[in-house]
């Protein structure tokens, strides 16, 4: 890119991310939490690890992807550019079980467990990946909840959550960290968002320390931080519509 398109690109990635947050204050001060109670996780897929770049130099230390093979060649690039090793990557999307290995290299925390199998594959990428030196903390494991029961769509129903959780909570290389959730399409945002908040407390329950709650997009983000959540996932509000893959 010539500086002049890098330049352009910086100020309207600058644009978005300022957008936003502000947003994100709204929300957080509308219902009296505090805003830094709400992480915001850029999510980066379909982008170019330019743009990672870029959003790093604007403050941004936490990146989204769907998609292992995409994330992989994304932080290779990423990190030549920026050798900080406290930058998280995390992933969002559905993930099969033989990428689960090479995800458990890389993430900082995986958002979209929802089997057993695919926790036992994570766990055992992790147990290695630690022993090898690859990775220096248990990957954070969020499990997916399926807010609509369907489970074609992803996410594991909500009666199947507690004995998930207790296996993830066993496994070895691994931490059970929280929930996340995505509202079906057309479902009531607050009131799917409420389900999943009520699904965190019971979690809590036996689960003290998975407080993290993976909740709201760029088009709904300000009804999950009305309903608890402590990470937004924002691709589109902050780096604008994705280009095709
Ligand atoms: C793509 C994606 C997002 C970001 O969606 P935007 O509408 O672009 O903010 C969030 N969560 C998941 C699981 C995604 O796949």
């Amino acid at each position: 890119m010539s500086e002049a398109a890098t330049q352009a690109r910086r100020d309207e990635l600058a644009r978005g991310l300022a957008a936003v947050r502000s947003r994100l204050d709204d929300a957080a001060r509308a219902c009296g939490r505090e805003p830094s109670d709400v992480g915001l996780l850029t999510v980066t897929k379909f982008f170019p690890a330019s743009d990672a770049v870029l959003l790093y130099e604007l403050g941004c230390r936490a990146f989204g992807e769907s998609r292992e093979q995409e994330a992989h060649t994304k932080i290779e690039q990423f990190r030549e550019a920026v050798p900080d090793p406290t930058v998280q990557w995390h992933m969002i999307g559905r993930l099969q079980r033989n990428k689960a290995r090479s995800v458990s290299r890389w993430a900082h925390t995986v958002h979209s467990v929802d089997s057993a199998r695919l926790a036992g594959a994570l766990a055992a990428g992790a147990t290695a990946a630690l022993a090898a030196g690859d990775r220096a903390e248990p990957l954070r494991v969020l499990l997916q909840v399926s807010l609509d029961g369907d489970p074609q769509r992803g996410g594991v129903p909500a009666d199947g959550l507690d004995v998930l959780a207790d296996e993830v909570a066993a496994a070895d290389g691994l931490e059970l960290a929280g929930l996340m959730g995505v509202p079906p399409l057309g479902a009531d945002l607050d009131e799917s968002f409420e389900t999943l908040a009520e699904l965190g407390v019971q979690l809590r329950q036996r689960h003290p320390a998975a407080r993290e709650l993976s909740a709201g997009m760029s088009g709904d983000l300000e009804h999950a931080v009305r309903h608890g959540s402590t990470c937004v996932r924002v691709g589109t509000g902050v780096l604008g519509p994705r280009p095709l893959a």
